[in-house]
């Protein structure tokens, strides 16, 4: 991995699931923002292109992994004691798997998702806020999903886990009242990325099922509105921002071009 220092001169920003998708499109449009990215995510070899290439940090994480996660907590505070504050965090790492209904529900499906998208940002969150506040202008900026919001058939364990990564995200919001860090939860509808892949355990067929006769949205589209809610002023919080392609009203229903 890289060595941990930048030697930067940007204010860092942590996103994490930077390896591919909506995450690696965000480090992209923070880092041409004028932040430096500190990356993480399990696939080092991913990791470290994108990192190369935004001129950023890599370290590997597991949000799943306790102890990958306080090693990845303390990287991230070496960097910031070579000099540079941080003040943002992008939890984004996280995903679905199967559509199963709830009377066919597979729990160990329901473990990596709550794992991921629930305990996995409770944990790199906990890990940073204290570094957050010390910045004196901090941003929580959480990923979660228009599954955070509204529950579709087929998607309990993972409306379960985005509604719950939801709850933690704006319990933040009170409860830093008085601190110097904004909260901003974006909830997408559907986005081309590697999302369906792992949700349909590599199916191509039917992962590409999914974006037919509709234009989704693109990692690159969400990750403008990253760039855009971490780039107001100190004072200016955004709450809740939600994005869906023009052909989506729910998580089920779809204008689809045949
Ligand atoms: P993606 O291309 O599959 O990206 C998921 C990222 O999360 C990858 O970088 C992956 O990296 C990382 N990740 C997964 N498990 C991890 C773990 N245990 N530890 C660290 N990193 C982990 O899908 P995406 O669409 O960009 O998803 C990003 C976020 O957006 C997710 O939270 C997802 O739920 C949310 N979202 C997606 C959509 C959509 O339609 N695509 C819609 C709404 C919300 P490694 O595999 O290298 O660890």
């Amino acid at each position: 991995m890289s060595e941990p220092q930048t030697g930067t001169d940007r204010p860092l920003v942590v996103v994490t699931g930077a390896s591919s998708g909506i995450g690696a499109a965000s480090a992209r449009a923070l880092a041409a923002d004028g932040w430096h990215p500190v990356l993480g995510a399990r696939r080092a070899d991913r990791l470290e292109e994108v990192a190369a290439e935004v001129g950023g940090t890599a370290l590997t994480l597991d949000v799943t992994d306790p102890d990958s996660v306080a090693a990845f907590v303390a990287g991230v505070g070496d960097l910031v004691r070579g000099g540079q504050p941080l003040r943002g965090l992008v939890n984004n790492a996280g995903g679905a798997k199967g559509t199963e209904t709830v009377m066919e529900a597979d729990e160990d499906k329901w473990r990596w998702m709550w794992e991921s998208n629930v305990l996995g940002t409770l944990r790199v969150t906990k890990g940073l806020l204290p570094m957050l506040i010390d910045s004196g202008d901090g941003h929580v900026v959480t990923i979660t999903s228009i599954a955070g919001l509204e529950v579709y058939d087929g998607g309990s364990g993972y409306t379960a886990a985005k509604h719950a990564e939801g709850a933690l995200h704006r319990t933040l919001r009170g409860e830093l009242l008085g601190q110097p860090v904004r909260v901003t939860e974006i909830a997408p509808g559907a986005v081309e990325t590697e999302f369906s892949l792992v949700r349909f355990g590599g199916d191509e067929e039917r992962a590409a099922k999914v974006y037919q006769g509709i234009e989704p949205l693109t990692a690159g589209d969400v990750a403008e509105v990253v760039a855009f809610a971490m780039s107001r002023p100190s004072h200016v919080n955004l709450d809740t921002i939600v994005l869906k392609p023009r052909a989506q009203a729910t998580g089920m229903r779809f204008h689809r071009e045949t």
